[in-house]
């Protein structure tokens, strides 16, 4: 089989250090050959992005230029409906039938994996990579019931499961904490201050260039 491929979705608005060091550590803990970064298009579950998608789409960009273990998937961009992950996950699945795909997710988007569209289909289709804190275990007694009940069982000990099936486990993997937030980047932005060293130069003036989350911007 060949060696899995990490996915990480996101708003990504703005694109930031805390999503890079997400991908960089998934792929060196979970041995991934690649992480495919898919930036949603009509996020659901939350008010409508501040920057528009096409936006999102080259800040992403940006921010993985020149690196050739990252990727961009822009098919949620394109898709005119809503990103459900779901979704997603059967466009690449019928792209890739026997590859070892894993959902990456920070361990807060992990725990709301119940309020997910068809959220117990995703298992079906990829594994999922759970960043932790460092020594903070990731234990089914702490994880909302009906995740506990729907998932308990299929949490791996290590990277090793991920290359045993396509999808279907769960792993965590240790992360630097780094709270950094694009919500909290949005205030910061709004208020004329500096975001330097929070987020990639690239990104940073390219937000600068467009005139992205000024307060009277309108969007
Ligand atoms: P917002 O503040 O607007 O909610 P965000 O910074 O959390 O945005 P998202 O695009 O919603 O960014 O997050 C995409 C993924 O990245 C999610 O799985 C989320 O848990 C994870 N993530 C975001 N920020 C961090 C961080 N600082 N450390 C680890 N994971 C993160």
């Amino acid at each position: 089989m060949a060696e899995p491929l990490g996915l990480l979705g996101g708003t990504f608005d703005p694109v930031h250090y805390g999503h890079l060091r997400l991908a960089e550590e998934a792929r060196e803990a979970l041995r991934l050959a690649q992480v495919a970064w898919i930036p949603a298009g009509r996020p659901p579950h939350r008010a409508p992005p501040r920057a528009a998608a096409a936006h999102r789409l080259e800040m992403v960009r940006l921010a993985v230029a020149g690196n050739d273990d990252f990727l961009v998937d822009d098919g949620e961009i394109r898709a005119d409906a809503p990103s459900y992950t779901v979704v997603t996950l059967e466009r690449l699945r019928a792209q890739m039938p026997r590859r070892s795909l894993v959902l990456l997710l920070g361990a807060d988007a992990f725990l709301g994996l119940p309020s997910w569209h068809r959220w117990e289909q995703v298992l079906e289709l990829a594994h999922v990579g759970v960043a932790a804190r460092p020594g903070f275990a990731l234990a089914p007694e702490a994880w909302p019931a009906a995740l506990a009940q729907a998932c308990g069982g299929r949490l791996g000990r290590d990277a090793g499961v991920l290359r045993e099936s396509p999808a279907g486990r769960i792993v965590g993997f240790d992360m630097t904490p780094l709270p950094v937030s694009a919500s909290g980047l949005r205030v910061r932005l709004a208020a004329g201050g500096s975001t330097r060293y929070l987020l990639p130069d690239a990104v940073r003036e390219y937000i600068e260039r467009h005139h992205l989350y000024r307060m009277a911007d309108g969007h």
